[in-house]
């Protein structure tokens, strides 16, 4: 069964990424630096190079690869909430390379960006708090109290 609960919207950041930086880690320095609890981001451009995972269900792992070259960001989406009382992003990013093939996954540490514009929305009203989930292995969402 699905749960959900209602939220509102917040303040919404627009703003350009460091070239050289950590993408992730520049995007979850951002969120600590405003105080932002819950979230949602996108974002495009490039990167030097990237790291992503892959969930592999059934060792309950993320499996990590890199592509150690330079693609095109097409598509960033991801959320902010908190684990262990702080702002976490968790991201999945489409980067493409000069003939268009297409790579995604799960954005870890150790993607460098080379040029990136984002949009962060921030939301107000229930906290959102990931904690260990027995079924899936993950960090998901503990929402029990509204489940609808
Ligand atoms: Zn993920």
């Amino acid at each position: 069964m699905a749960t959900y609960k209602q939220i509102q919207p917040g303040k919404v950041f627009m703003g350009k990424l460091s070239h050289g930086a950590d993408l992730l880690g520049e995007l979850t320095d951002i969120c600590i630096r405003e105080g932002i609890r819950l979230g949602r981001i996108e974002a495009f451009g490039a990167v030097q190079k990237a790291a992503l995972g892959f969930y592999d269900q059934r060792t309950r792992t993320y499996q990590g690869f890199a592509l150690d070259r330079p693609l095109e960001i097409t598509k960033l989406i991801g959320n902010v909430s908190l684990k262990e009382g702080k702002p976490m992003v968790h991201a999945h990013i489409t980067l493409a390379d000069k003939d268009g093939s297409a790579y995604g996954g799960h954005l870890m540490p150790g993607t460098i960006i080379f040029a990136c514009e984002f949009v962060l929305q921030v939301f107000e009203g229930p906290v959102f708090h990931r904690e260990y989930d027995e079924r899936t292995g993950l960090p998901l969402w503990n929402m029990d109290s509204q489940q609808i």
